[in-house]
């Protein structure tokens, strides 16, 4: 495969996007984990480091260089303009690594990647993508997995909610949704979508 296409796959707290990407993964397409590679370049990539400090000065990063992120999300959870601002800093350099880290797949042959993200929407990072699958699952399904998975209570699981965009809107966007409501089989779904991606991507490379 000359050019593989991107693909990315969001949902709401809660709704399986990881459990759904571990099925993708199986079938031997490659995931990046947008959450994961944030918190990493805050971390490790210096051109953010300047950014967080700017924004929210050194107590954003311990002595020894971890994040603070008790601190920060103290800060930015607290006002909205701070957040939008810290977002504005980290979401283009995950865009930028994600891009390069495509290009580094594409080496590989697949059809396509993933790219996993809770705020694909919210971030406008799915503008750039070639197609874009949404996992849901109701409300109330999605806020007992998540106390179940994390240990915490139900007002804290709201929090997090309130932070991201209703899942009307990110299905309203989509080109493929996977219901995981605990009812509908996974892998049917995942198939069906693997065969109908891997398909559009020959049909790009023979165009
Ligand atoms: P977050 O937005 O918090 O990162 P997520 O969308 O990635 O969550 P997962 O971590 O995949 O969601 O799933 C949340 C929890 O629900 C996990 O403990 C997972 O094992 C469980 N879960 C997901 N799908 C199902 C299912 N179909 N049946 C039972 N449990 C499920």
């Amino acid at each position: 495969m000359d050019h593989p296409l991107r693909v990315g796959i969001t949902g709401g707290i809660g709704s399986g996007k990881t459990t759904v990407c571990r099925l993708f993964s199986v079938l031997g397409i490659p995931v990046y984990d947008a959450d994961y590679w944030a918190k990493w370049l805050i971390k490790n990539d210096p051109q953010v480091r300047r950014g967080v400090i700017a924004l929210l000065g050194p107590e954003a990063y311990q002595a020894d260089g971890a994040y603070n992120r008790a601190y920060v999300a103290r800060r930015v959870f607290a006002d909205a303009n701070l957040l939008a601002a810290l977002n504005a800093v980290v979401h283009p350099a995950v865009e930028r690594h994600s891009r390069a880290w495509h290009e580094q797949q594409a080496l590989s042959g697949c059809p396509y990647t993933l790219k996993e993200a809770a705020l694909l929407v919210e971030s406008g990072s799915h503008r750039f993508l070639d197609a874009l699958i949404v996992v849901t699952a109701p409300e109330e399904v999605r806020i007992r997995r998540v106390m179940e998975r994390d240990g915490v209570a139900e007002e804290v699981v709201r929090a997090r909610l309130r932070h991201q965009a209703p899942e009307a809107e990110k299905v309203a966007l989509a080109d493929f949704v996977i219901l995981n409501d605990g009812q509908h089989a996974l892998i049917p779904q995942v198939w069906r979508i693997h065969r109908t991606l891997v398909a559009r991507a020959h049909q790009q490379t023979s165009a």
